[in-house]
């Protein structure tokens, strides 16, 4: 639904990429070919296809347990998405700075408490409500129990056949108190520093 905003060529300064499952939107092998990274992180179901389609080693990091890979802390996080070699989502640490990536994962009971004892700064959660993804509402009610800092949707305009407003979950967003932003392809974000005292 939108025109390619960024070269992945210019993505080069990017040490790894996590990828959460195998659907092409998510470990695209153009994309990663282009980008080069030093290393991937990915599920072990999920070890054979990176190989494949990145051209790097994969460090592999099941539900629950974490690697240390280039400087950053990646746990792995339950992701509730019926897909051949199993899905995840990551909970990366780097410095003072946490942040969830969900990948693709519908919210299935306890993500919320879950990801509370990581408190994220950011949290990278799916809107689009089919699929085997959660809708907005159900994403700012996840980013609200996980006490996350800043919650920022996606998985929207990007399918035609599976896209959604992100009007519902900035909705959402406001009823909780729950801080949000949406940004449009090709935005940039810049956050000014970690929130203290967790
Ligand atoms: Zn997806």
């Amino acid at each position: 639904m939108t025109r390619r905003v960024v070269d992945p060529a210019r993505l080069a300064f990017v040490d790894v990429v996590t990828a959460s499952h195998g659907h092409t939107d998510h470990l695209d092998p153009l994309t990663l070919r282009a980008l080069r990274p030093r290393a991937l992180v990915c599920p072990t179901g999920l070890q054979a296809l990176a190989v494949e389609r990145a051209d790097v080693f994969p460090h592999v990091v099941d539900v629950d347990q974490t690697v240390a890979v280039e400087g950053f802390r990646f746990t792995a996080v339950r992701a509730e998405h019926d897909v051949p070699g199993g899905a995840v989502g990551f909970v990366v640490e780097s410095g003072p700075w946490t942040l969830y990536h969900s990948g693709d994962t519908t919210a299935y009971v306890g993500l919320g408490e879950r990801l509370r004892r990581f408190t994220p700064d950011v949290a990278l959660l799916p809107i689009n409500g089919k699929l085997g993804n959660m809708d907005g509402r159900d994403a700012a009610r996840v980013a609200n129990e996980a006490r996350a800092g800043l919650a920022i949707p996606c998985h929207f305009e990007m399918f035609e056949f599976n896209s959604a407003s992100p009007d519902v979950f900035v909705e959402a967003c406001a009823r909780l108190g729950q801080p949000c932003r949406v940004l449009r392809a090709g935005e940039r974000l810049t956050l000014a520093a970690p929130r203290q005292g967790r």
